[in-house]
């Protein structure tokens, strides 16, 4: 029987949840999530004991442990536990670390998929990550390493950019420095899938000005062929950002 399951929330409102994840959260007796999870989520396991395992002002490492040994020891109590994780429990969810303490401690559980940041705000802009003969590969990665150096790359047509949300002007920098020129399309998208969610549009030289509308807000970070408009599609975007001169797509 499984008396685990890691269920991937979604990046925001409380619909972008899956049907599965839904009805596992439904017969959840104990909840362990994230600081980003929709209080509104809370109306689907109203019974279920809710606790508050988010990271902020924890030691990560020592959090992490924390986490661990919750989910082992309300697993054995013998409820159902569901771990809920913000976007999607497998891209930068430290996920493979809960697995391995749960097969130490012989404990089964299940992994139900999410609705990762990327994906939420590549809808919210309209500009698909992929295109059809200009955009063949997406690349999600951190913008930080574990030693908390910021780091950039141009390995994709599209490259997606987790936690560089405080430093855009230096994530500009590092993207000059790995190869894209200076007028790659750039959109910045914070809170995807939130009601109060912001998107702008910049270039790579020009990101830096996107610290003013997304400082401290959950970010994502779209460079290269999926951050461009489709079409003239002026619905998303805020009218304070300067656009960029150019928006054609620099192909990698
Ligand atoms: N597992 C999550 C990512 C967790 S790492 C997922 O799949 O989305 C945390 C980082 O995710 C943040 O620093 C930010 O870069 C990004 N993020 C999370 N929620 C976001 C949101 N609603 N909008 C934009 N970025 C978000």
């Amino acid at each position: 029987m499984t008396r685990v399951t890691i269920v991937g929330a979604g990046p925001g409102s409380a619909d972008l949840i899956t049907l599965r994840g839904a009805r596992a959260l439904g017969s959840a007796t104990v909840v362990l999530h994230d600081a980003l999870i929709d209080p509104a989520l809370r109306e689907i396991a109203p019974a279920a004991e809710w606790i508050d395992v988010g990271k902020r002002g924890f030691c990560d490492s020592t959090a992490q442990a924390r986490i661990n040994a919750l989910l082992v020891q309300h697993a054995r109590a013998g409820g159902h536990v569901v771990r809920l994780k913000g976007g999607d429990p497998s891209v930068f969810g430290r996920l493979d670390e809960e697995l391995e303490a749960l097969a130490a401690a012989g404990i089964a559980c299940e992994v139900v998929p999410g609705v990762t940041a990327a994906i939420a705000a590549a809808a919210d802009l309209q500009r698909p990550l992929t295109r059809r003969g200009s955009g063949r590969s997406v690349a999600l990665s951190t913008a930080m390493t574990r030693a908390g150096e910021l780091v950039a790359r141009r390995g994709a047509d599209t490259e997606v950019f987790y936690m560089a949300g405080r430093q855009l002007a230096a994530l500009s920098r590092r993207l000059i420095g790995a190869g894209w020129p200076a007028q790659t399309p750039v959109a910045v998208v914070s809170r995807a899938g939130w009601p109060d969610q912001h998107a702008s549009e910049h270039r790579v030289d020009t990101l830096p000005e996107a610290v003013v509308l997304h400082g401290g807000r959950p970010t994502v970070v779209i460079v290269g062929v999926g951050a461009t408009a489709v079409s003239a599609n002026p619905a998303v975007l805020p009218d304070n950002i300067a656009l960029p001169s150019s928006t054609a797509a620099s192909k990698p």
